[in-house]
């Protein structure tokens, strides 16, 4: 079933009316009918079915029954990654949701050749945060990944974690794996380099903040690929 996000919290028998992008997917994209169900999910993280009681420019729904599930990732992981091309960037944006995460950090890492220029923040952050809506919706989330406005070096500190791992490319062959780093129930910061790498001023000043080396195993990765890699082990070991 269709899955969409609603910003209220729901109770039972709740008639909802949805925006006019919903709607227009509901009726002109999926051609659903009154009665044809659907998946709700509200501000509280949980999910309910639904029944389309109307369809057209402001559809309206009645809230059935609420579904027993969580498809979240048991760790609560932030993934701060250095600006990238844009097509790589958006295709980042999407795995990185569709995997779990649960906050996605932009970092202006000193050989990221992609930079953040303020005065096109706000345009860059609406269409971001509609790419991860879009892939929460697809993959049942129930919740949508924060995103926070691009961050320096030094505003790391601001988003750390439980335990905090730089996936740095020098430790690939030798480095900590996942599983040595990780215990269940912990809140994860990963910090990923840009096409060029990190500094090693960059992984010094990390060290120095309590972050720690770990290695992505013997291959390099691309960033987007790293990105996926470490939300992939982390989700496998920590379920
Ligand atoms: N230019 C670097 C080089 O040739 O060594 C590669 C950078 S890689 C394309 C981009 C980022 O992915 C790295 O900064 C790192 O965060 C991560 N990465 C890729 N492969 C990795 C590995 N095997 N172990 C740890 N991190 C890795």
């Amino acid at each position: 079933m269709q899955q969409y996000f609603v910003k209220t919290v729901l109770e039972i028998n709740q008639i909802v009316a949805l925006d006019e992008q919903q709607s227009f997917h509901i009726g002109k994209v999926m051609r659903m009918k009154a009665s044809d169900t659907i998946v709700l999910v509200d501000d509280a993280k949980q999910a309910y079915e639904a029944e389309i009681v109307e369809t057209g420019l402001k559809c309206t729904v009645k809230v059935l029954s609420h579904l027993e599930r969580n498809n979240e990732m048991k760790a609560q992981v932030t993934v701060v990654m250095a600006l990238i091309k844009k097509d790589k960037w958006d295709f980042f944006l999407m795995k990185a949701t569709e995997l779990g995460a649960a906050r996605i950090v932009p970092f202006k890492a000193k050989r990221s050749v992609v930079k953040s220029d303020d005065e096109k923040l706000d345009k860059k952050k609406q269409r971001w945060m509609r790419i991860i809506e879009e892939a929460a919706e697809q993959s049942r989330r129930q919740c949508v990944p924060e995103l926070t406005d691009p961050m320096t070096l030094k505003q790391l500190k601001n988003v750390m974690s439980d335990v905090n791992l730089i996936a740095y490319e020098k430790e690939s062959g030798s480095g900590k794996l996942f599983r040595d780093c990780l215990k269940s129930n912990q809140s994860v910061t990963v910090v990923i380099g840009p096409e060029g790498g990190f500094e090693s001023f960059e992984v010094e000043e990390l060290i120095q903040m309590g972050f720690e080396c770990v290695s992505l195993g013997k291959r390099i990765l691309r960033a987007e690929t790293a990105a996926c890699y470490a939300l992939a082990a982390i989700d496998a070991l920590v379920e």
